[in-house]
């Protein structure tokens, strides 16, 4: 089992194998930085193929979290867990619990959210064991509707970057993925007056979109290569690679997905075919902008104010990446190091 050797170690600061075996719980918890606070980030759970499979998932994610956070201004570290299994199937009240015990026995250097294959119930159930856990029903809730507007507001700052334009009206936005954020985002696009085409390997999430929104639908293998003003992923990662990029067939991506880029070079692929990236841990940093509110005294208000600034952080990027000649993803990792780089030369210095 490498973790060290994994090419997304990335200097992690931690990380677990969790394992409880009356539940059948299998957890990783990685914890890449607490530079600048407790680390903070969702727990998947997804039947991978294998251990390394897990192990790379959860390292990449939990560095995603801490540049997030870094570029989003909040006070909070990196991290992230997995669960091996399939939430369908495998998960319990007991696995749960397990898992809510293992947080806390990270004694809040790990606090917990939901992320794929996890709900708000589980992260209620999960708080009976661990006082580390965001988004439960008495908390913040499911932070899936404030994760949408974000990559709606920055999805019309890419649109008036790369094609000049303040209005969706008229234009073709292809969403991947119609979930929790996907579904949230299409009824704020076909409000501003977006048209909409939609792909999920869940035919009936497409089809709502179709007759709730009048989308159009199309097979998930498809969906990139659909003519359109905007391609957003709202799926899973890994969707820009060699091929997909080649096949794109839009000016800008700009979508709610963790690690879209298969890998960093996939940024100067997108740049050099004049494709604008809306880098992704930027675009959808409003679901953690709002379940990092807990225990603060913070209406709802203040939170979707707070994720509407990601626009002008996202203008903010494109403009100096014009300026530079260099890809968005490397100018937000930058702007990230940076902010890591001034919390830790104030560590050291106290
Ligand atoms: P979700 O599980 O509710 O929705 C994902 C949808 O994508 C599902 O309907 C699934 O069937 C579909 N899907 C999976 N693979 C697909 C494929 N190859 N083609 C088409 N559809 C496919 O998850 P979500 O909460 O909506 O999150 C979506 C993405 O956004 C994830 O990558 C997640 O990590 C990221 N994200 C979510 C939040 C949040 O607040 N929920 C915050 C930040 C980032």
């Amino acid at each position: 089992m490498a973790v060290f050797d994994s090419p997304y170690f990335d200097d992690h600061e931690q990380v677990a194998h969790c394992h409880d075996p009356a539940s059948g719980l299998r957890a990783v918890i990685a914890i890449h930085s607490s530079v600048l606070g407790p680390a903070l980030g969702g727990c998947r759970m997804w039947p991978y193929a294998s251990q390394q499979e897990a192990v790379d998932d959860v390292l990449r994610l939990s560095r995603g979290m801490t540049f997030k956070a870094a570029v989003a201004g909040l006070d909070l570290g990196g991290g992230k867990s997995v669960i091996i299994g399939h939430a369908e199937r495998d998960k319990s009240r007991a696995l749960l619990l397990a898992m809510g015990r293992f947080v806390e026995s990270l004694g809040g250097r790990y606090h917990v959210a939901e992320d794929v294959g996890m709900t708000v119930a589980d992260m209620d159930v999960m708080g009976r064991a661990t006082r580390f856990v965001h988004g439960s029903s008495e908390d913040t809730g499911n932070p899936a509707p404030v994760t949408a507007y974000g990559v709606f507001v920055g999805l019309r700052a890419a649109v008036r970057h790369r094609l000049g334009r303040d209005e969706l009206k008229g234009l073709t936005v292809s969403v991947q993925g119609v979930g929790s954020v996907g579904a949230h985002l299409c009824s704020r696009l076909a409000k501003a007056g977006a048209k909409i085409v939609a792909a999920d390997l869940n035919r009936a999430a497409a089809e709502r979109m179709a007759s709730e929104l009048g989308a159009r639908t199309v097979a998930p293998e498809a969906i990139h290569r659909v003519p359109a003003d905007v391609f957003a992923p709202c799926a899973l990662g890994g969707v820009l690679d060699d091929r997909t990029v080649e096949e794109l067939a839009a000016p800008i991506v700009a979508g709610s997905a963790n690690n879209q880029l298969r890998e960093d070079r996939h940024g100067a692929l997108l740049q050099d075919r004049g494709i604008l990236y809306a880098p992704d841990y930027v675009i959808n940093a409003g679901g953690l902008i709002d379940v990092a509110r807990k225990g603060r005294d913070r209406d709802r208000e203040s939170v979707f104010a707070a994720t509407a600034r990601i626009a002008d952080t996202l203008t903010a990027i494109f403009r100096r990446s014009d300026a530079e000649g260099r890809p968005t993803n490397i100018i937000a990792d930058r702007m990230a190091r940076a902010r890591l780089g001034r919390a830790s030369a104030e560590r050291a210095a106290a």
